[in-house]
């Protein structure tokens, strides 16, 4: 790139592999999928690999295949937990910032204080803030290391016009950025990895929205830059009774037998607004008339009765 020439807009589609491909993760692909060709950015496929307890192999692989499968494609495909060295980077610079701390606070303290976050965990009351890292290096503590936040408002740009100004510090308290096990944590990982590939607009679910402005705070405090956000519809399930984030109610695998790539692209585009009725397309077809506008704000019920995918608007 030459000098004063814009660079090239960037997004991402970053899942995680802590379970089998399913119609979210693929919404979630498509819309991010969209955007990105709409808007002749690079798209960049990011798998979230770090939770030991959580994420497999075989669910990346079964990710991968998923999107291939539904007819989407990419410029780059990561693995994230092939960037330790830029994440172990940011912490030494958080390290030598002075703004890391050790924290063994149980999740159990935090829910006995009883103050909610906007995500509906509980916040962190700053408890461990006076202690200082052992004397060697982070990398030396068998603790959480979190991050000293500073106080005040900031407001990363929606682009759907949602409002996601918060001051971090005050909704959520400092955020753990290593975990006790190693595990890079999900804020830290996300935005350096994000700025490693120059992403400029992250479009994903809107269950990530509320965390958002804690993003922004630790690109502030790293120096990076802030890309546009779009934080869109989610799939629903029933669980207990209650309704949850789309996860494990059908899978693909089980899906396949009935619904082609083309059928489910179509209930995919269905659901999100894009087509009036689920009728078979592909990405594709879909790009040529593809605008956000189209796109549904509420999310969508998701019922399977072991032949028919259906999706229905949210009744209170
Ligand atoms: N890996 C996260 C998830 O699957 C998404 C991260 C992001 O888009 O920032 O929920
Ligand atoms: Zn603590």
């Amino acid at each position: 790139m030459t000098a004063g020439e814009p660079s090239r807009a960037v997004g991402r589609f970053a899942p995680s592999t802590t379970g089998p491909p399913h119609p979210g993760t693929l919404l979630a692909a498509l819309l991010s999928w969209l955007d990105a060709r709409s808007s002749g950015a690079r798209l960049v496929v990011r798998l979230e690999d770090l939770d030991p307890d959580r994420c497999r192999p075989e669910f990346a692989e079964a990710l991968r295949d998923a999107l291939t499968w539904l007819g989407l494609d990419w410029d780059e495909f990561q693995h994230q937990s092939q960037a330790r060295e830029a994440h172990e980077r940011a912490l030494d610079q958080l390290a030598e910032a002075g703004l890391l701390y050790p924290c063994s606070c149980s999740r159990a303290r935090l829910r006995e204080l009883g103050v909610r976050t906007p995500d509906g965990g509980f916040r962190y009351d700053g408890h461990c803030r006076a202690r200082s890292l052992p004397a060697g290096s982070w990398r030396d503590c068998d603790e959480s290391l979190r991050v000293r936040l500073p106080e005040g408002e900031i407001e990363p740009n929606d682009l759907g016009g949602r409002s996601l100004v918060q001051d971090p510090a005050a909704a959520f308290g400092d955020p753990v950025v290593r975990r006790r096990d190693g595990a890079v944590a999900y804020h830290l990982a996300s935005v350096v990895d994000d700025a490693e590939v120059g992403v400029t607009r992250v479009v994903r679910g809107h269950d990530l929205a509320a965390g958002t402005a804690t993003q922004m705070r630790l690109q502030q405090m790293l120096g990076l830059p802030t890309p546009s956000y779009r934080h869109h519809l989610l799939l629903l399930e029933r669980r207990d009774r209650k309704l949850a984030k789309f996860h494990g109610a059908v899978g693909l695998d089980e899906l396949k037998p009935r619904y082609d790539a083309r059928a489910l692209c179509g209930w995919l585009a269905a659901a999100a607004g894009l087509l009036e009725a689920p009728t078979a397309t592909t990405p594709g077809s879909l790009l040529d008339s593809f605008d956000w506008s189209s796109v549904g704000i509420d999310d969508r019920l998701v019922e399977w009765n072991g032949l028919t995918l259906m999706s229905s608007p949210v009744t209170s």
